[in-house]
């Protein structure tokens, strides 16, 4: 006798992934139900990561910009001190706008059944909903991640904010001690010391974005250091303490010392853990680790009809990979069509200012994987664009293979994450770099930079000797009219 269940598909989580599977499903005539643990959708990119981050980010850079008026010829301003209230005023309306597209009821008039609650798993098409049972053929686990909480001495008894915290502040902290260096850590610092906050930032390894190139990590630090930001690299934390009025962070430096570090707050930005508690999926036999959930590139579970996708696999913890991720669900769960996840183009960008934007592999990750590689490079010095709007710090690095073939392109630059859509098209579509170079891009724009460094790798096959030699001999080309030595 065939099962009946209550829904063809069921998704713990209304984040990215879960709101990509949810509105895909149903638009496709599935039975959908949708759980979420908070009173709204959007999950962690919307109410606390993404879309928050973001608007501090452009508060800042305004900022940044009107105390560095004169740079631009204009006045020198002085400026009364941020009141952050109105920034997070900002921020609030920024998410409200959003809300209306991951709304309940626009998802309801897509036919999803959207329900608040949290669920735990019973068995393994059933979970446990407001009292009731609940059971769907398929189920999939979007439920995000959460800030990681490292074993630091004295980190539980003392007041210290994460991404859940930071964006709700009630008003801009004099001093800040951010615990981290990846992508959250920088930008938030960046961001909080452009507004006016004194910040450290206290990193266990050698660099800051320690998955990326360190000539390109080194460009951002450089830039931080230089508005302000100190940093602490090579150094653990050996505790923290609350101190009243301040917080205070003792850590060994890179030399070995004990040094004491002080300041208003706290931000705890040391990598993410994937939101498994109260699941029960022990119980109904799905694989996950410390960093989430395993599933294989179609997205399923060590149960095959439990799917899991987005942060809380552990692996790309991106908004742009959860929705990705969501969307080879709907494939393989309601069309049936084997669909396999595929990483080799994700890209991602760090939004600093200059930006630090990938796809592909990076020298770390093509020296890991032990390819052999070429670097070409332009640098945005030489981006007449880049010299006009005052940003000119920073580089594009297009990596080739043996056989010349792109394996990843990163830019560390103004709008890096903009510049890198053209290398999403290119490498994606198998576009030939000679396309690229020959193709007209508007002048003057910080896009020159993507076909200059295609030219950086063409214009030595183009302007060889062989190739003068060979149009000297079949039209006569009488050669240099100046040489070295020549004229002014
Ligand atoms: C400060 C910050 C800045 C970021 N900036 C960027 C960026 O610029 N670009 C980018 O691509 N990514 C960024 N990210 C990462 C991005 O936010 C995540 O990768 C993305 O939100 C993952 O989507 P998700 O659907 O997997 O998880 P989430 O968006 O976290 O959604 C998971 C949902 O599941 C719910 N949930 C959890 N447990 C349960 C449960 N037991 N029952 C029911 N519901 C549950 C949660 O409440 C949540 O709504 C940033 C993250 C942070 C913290």
């Amino acid at each position: 006798m065939k099962t009946i269940y209550d829904y063809d598909i069921g998704i713990i989580g209304g984040g990215a992934a879960g709101l990509t599977v949810a509105s895909g499903a149903a638009q496709l005539g599935a039975r959908a139900l949708l759980i979420e643990k908070e009173t709204v959708l959007g999950g962690d990119c919307l109410h606390v990561g993404c879309v928050p981050s973001k608007t501090l980010i452009r508060t800042a850079r305004a900022c940044h910009t009107m105390k560095n008026a004169q740079e631009f010829g204009l006045p020198a301003l002085d400026l009364p001190p941020v009141d952050f209230a109105k920034v997070r005023e900002r921020i609030r309306s920024v998410i409200a706008a959003i809300q209306k597209h991951d709304s309940e009821e626009r998802f309801c008039r897509l036919g999803v059944r959207v329900v608040f609650g949290e669920p735990a798993f019973v068995d393994e098409h059933s979970v446990r909903l407001e009292g009731g049972t609940v059971s769907a053929k398929n189920w999939v686990v979007a439920s995000g991640s959460s800030p990681q909480r490292p074993p630091v001495e004295g980190l539980e008894k003392t007041p210290c904010i994460t991404n859940r915290e930071v964006f709700s502040l009630a008003r801009l902290p004099a001093s800040m001690i951010v615990l981290g260096a990846g992508p959250i850590a920088v930008e938030m610092a960046q961001a909080f010391s452009r507004l006016g906050t004194k910040v450290s930032v206290v990193q266990r390894s050698g660099q800051i974005l320690s998955k990326e190139d360190k000539d390109m990590a080194d460009g951002i630090m450089k830039v931080l250091a230089a508005e302000g930001v100190v940093f602490h690299l090579e150094a653990s934390v050996l505790g923290v303490k609350d101190l009243g009025q301040e917080r205070e962070v003792r850590i060994r430096t890179r030399e070995g010392a004990a040094m004491a570090l002080k300041a208003e707050q706290i931000l705890v930005a040391m990598g993410r853990e994937p939101n498994l508690k109260g699941l029960n999926l022990e119980g109904i036999g799905v694989s996950f680790d410390r960093k989430g959930i395993q599933t294989d590139a179609r997205m399923r579970t060590s149960r095959k009809h439990i799917y899991a996708a987005g942060d809380v696999t552990g692996a790309f913890q991106f908004t742009h990979t959860a929705g990705y991720e969501g969307g080879i669900i709907v494939s393989n769960a309601i069309v049936h069509l084997p669909r396999k996840a595929d990483y080799t183009f994700m890209p991602w960008c760090t939004y600093t200012d200059p930006e630090l934007a990938g796809i592909g592999m990076n020298e770390k990750a093509a020296g890991e994987a032990g390819l052999e590689y070429d670097v070409f490079t332009e640098v945005f010095e030489d981006n007449d664009r880049s010299l006009a709007e005052g940003e000119a710090v920073g580089k594009i690095k297009m990596l080739l293979d043996r056989h010349e073939k792109p394996i990843g392109v990163q830019i560390l630059g103004p709008r890096a994450g903009e510049l890198l859509n053209e290398w999403v098209a290119v490498l994606n579509g198998k576009v030939k770099l000679s396309t690229l170079g020959s193709a007209v891009h508007p002048y003057p724009t910080l896009g020159e930079i993507n076909k200059r460094v295609a030219g950086a790798y063409l214009s030595p096959k183009i302007f060889s000797d062989k190739v003068r030699k060979g149009l000297k001999f079949f039209f006569n080309l009488k050669g240099r009219a100046c040489g070295p030595g020549d004229g002014a």
